[in-house]
């Protein structure tokens, strides 16, 4: 599953808290050319790359996929996704618009999750509050926003990160329901409509 939302909205701590309260799920760490911020740790956060290194992920194909955001590279390392998944684990990756477009289309039935404000001006103050970033980047991240908000009806649900531990539980139970839909339970379906056929021949039905 995907969550994406504009910078500042809060996906990094939503994450953050709903990998607290759930520990089944995987969450991907990407890797970056952009620096770390203050108390980020390189393999936590993300994998800080140079733009060489970076550029040498994408030449061997070890990133599912990867986007330029305000300057900088992101993307999500392959080895770890396809391992999780492997297991049955629900792996999330938190990304941005090109990316989880991308998701979408090598990975049709993904879940994607778009993370709203309860209102811009909070937005705004959550971003400013962060104090990580310097007035342009700030900028440059909004301008970014405004377009992204014009994609927002590609995604499957929204989820309004007002309270933070509703919010991750509204994040849980989005994913809880992925689970039941026929899509994903093809084999189940199956097994049962054939032991139904048996026991009706056995019964004479
Ligand atoms: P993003 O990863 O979307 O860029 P962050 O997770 O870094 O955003 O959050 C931006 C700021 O907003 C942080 O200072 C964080 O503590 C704060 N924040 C996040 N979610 C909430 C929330 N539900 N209520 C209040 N503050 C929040
Ligand atoms: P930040 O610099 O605030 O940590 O992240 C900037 C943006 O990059 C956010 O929208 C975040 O979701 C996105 N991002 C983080 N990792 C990846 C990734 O692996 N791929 C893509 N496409 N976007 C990412």
């Amino acid at each position: 599953m995907v969550v994406s939302g504009f910078s500042g909205v809060g996906k990094g701590t939503l994450m953050k808290c709903l990998t607290g309260r759930h520990s089944e799920y995987a969450l991907s760490i990407s890797a970056t050319t952009r620096a770390p911020r203050e108390g980020e740790e390189d393999g936590r956060e993300y994998f800080f790359r140079t733009k060489e290194e970076f550029e040498d992920l994408i030449a061997r194909d070890r990133l599912i996929e990867y986007a330029c955001y305000c300057g900088n590279y992101y993307g999500t390392p392959r080895d770890y996704v396809e391992e999780q998944m492997a297991c049955g684990r629900d792996v999330i990756l938190e990304i941005e618009l090109q990316g989880a477009l991308e998701i979408r289309r090598q990975y049709p039935d993904a879940l994607l999750l778009f993370v709203m404000p309860p209102d811009v001006r909070t937005l705004l103050t959550r971003l400013q509050g962060r104090g990580t970033e310097s007035g342009d980047v700030i900028r440059a991240r909004l301008h970014r926003a405004v377009e992204e908000s014009a994609e927002v009806e590609k995604y499957d649900y929204i989820v309004v990160n007002d309270d933070l531990e509703q919010s991750a539980e509204e994040v849980h139970r989005l994913i809880v329901s992925q689970h039941s839909r026929v899509e994903h339970n093809a084999e189940l379906i199956g097994e049962i409509r054939s032991e139904l056929r048996l026991l009706a021949e056995e019964t004479g039905a």
